[in-house]
């Protein structure tokens, strides 16, 4: 790979400098010459206990593109972590490299060996470019990652879709005063691992279904098995729906669609939905109630945490989304604030709690 190391080191001095720098606790550089290992690892807040976040493997084009990613994820794991009710706080990590050409064994166990050089101040789990292959890998060199066979409950993705599947009632009950899905029409764009799940929750709730995804055997399979109807992705946001629920890819909420929305909740799984910062204060301004992304979706997240309590805990604890949607929903309303200014602010809230 064609990086200096004077160029990490470089990078490092103007760490403090940069524009995703939000007081982090720790960032640390991290390489090994035999496997060619380059990672970032940012921790960003502990008050509310060790940071916990996946590890992310991307071709970066270079250190100070790896560095904002990690600076800018780690921030949004610890409000992640507050709002799941978590006791744990934000982190994450970077791994310089296309997975498809430069991941191995040896590079994933050096990785793990920096991890642990931390002493659980971070515990990593798997993201874009790693494979839970990675993750045992990565537990061979520490103990402090999540998603391996010894601390594995499964796929993650099922709690994450049960949290949604809350959510959208939570958002039902807000805006209509009841959370009966029969007569109701959800949008679903996106029938990956949370999508596909999410709709059967939905089809046996009685709701109707329009899907949509690039992928059209998955549009197929859910037309099959939920007599859904479909629409071409890139109009799903327009379908005239109880709800909108995307679950494919962020930055799907920005000054042309949400113009174009033709539903009056947006609440899916997928991650940073809103393209710029005010398109919050866009969607509460068209009437349109929005669940923020990271509160909506931490049941994945929740599921990793809490890797050793009985099913019955776990789901409950999944199931509180619902509860925290709807404080944040009222709270909106008494605070004349978008939705996801107040999911920031329950979050800060509940980590200065913890400043001595
Ligand atoms: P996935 O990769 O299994 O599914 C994504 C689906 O979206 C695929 O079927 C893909 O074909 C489809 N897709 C891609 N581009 C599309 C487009 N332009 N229009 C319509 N469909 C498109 O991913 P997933 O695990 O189901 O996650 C879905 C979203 O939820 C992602 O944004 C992810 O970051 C987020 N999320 C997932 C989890 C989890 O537990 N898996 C947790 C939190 C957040």
């Amino acid at each position: 790979m064609e990086l200096a190391s004077s160029t990490s080191r470089r990078d490092e001095t103007t760490a403090f400098d940069h524009p995703e720098f939000d007081g982090h606790e720790k960032i640390v550089f991290g390489h090994d010459a035999q496997t060619g290992l380059y990672t970032v690892i940012a921790i960003h807040d502990t008050r509310l206990g060790p940071a916990m976040g996946g590890c992310r493997m991307w071709p970066y084009a270079n250190m100070q593109e790896a560095l904002t990613d990690a600076l800018r994820l780690s921030r949004g794991m610890t409000y992640k972590n507050a709002m799941a009710g978590l006791d744990y706080g934000g982190g994450k990590a970077v791994i310089i490299g296309d997975p498809k050409l430069h991941k191995t064994p040896e590079l994933m166990h050096a990785f793990g060996q920096k991890v642990d050089a931390l002493g659980g101040l971070y515990i990593t789990g798997e993201d874009v470019g790693l494979t839970p292959a990675d993750m045992e890998s990565i537990g061979g060199a520490t103990e402090h990652v999540r998603g391996t066979s010894k601390t594995h409950r499964g796929d993650p993705s099922p709690y994450t879709a049960l949290g949604v599947y809350n959510g959208i009632q939570a958002a039902l009950r807000h805006k209509f005063g009841s959370d009966d899905l029969h007569g109701r029409t959800v949008s679903l764009q996106g029938l990956g691992n949370v999508g596909f799940t999410l709709a059967r929750f939905l089809h046996h709730a009685g709701a109707d279904l329009v899907v949509s995804d690039i992928n059209e055997k998955a549009v197929q399979k859910a037309i099959d098995a939920f007599s859904a109807k479909s629409v071409n992705p890139e109009d799903a946001h327009k379908v005239e729906a109880d709800v909108f629920a995307p679950c494919a890819l962020g930055a799907g909420l920005n000054a042309v669609t949400i113009p174009e929305l033709g539903a009056p909740i947006v609440a899916g799984a997928a991650n940073n939905q809103l393209a710029e910062p005010g398109d919050g204060a866009a969607l509460a301004e068209r009437g349109i109630l929005y669940a923020p992304d990271y509160v909506i979706n931490a049941g994945g997240v929740i599921a990793l945490a809490l890797h050793d309590v009985e099913d019955e805990v776990l789901e409950t604890t999944v199931r509180n989304i619902g509860e925290t949607l709807t404080i944040i929903f009222r709270r909106a309303e008494a605070e004349s604030a978008p939705t996801d200014v107040i999911a920031d602010r329950m979050a800060e809230e509940r980590l200065s709690s913890r400043d001595v």
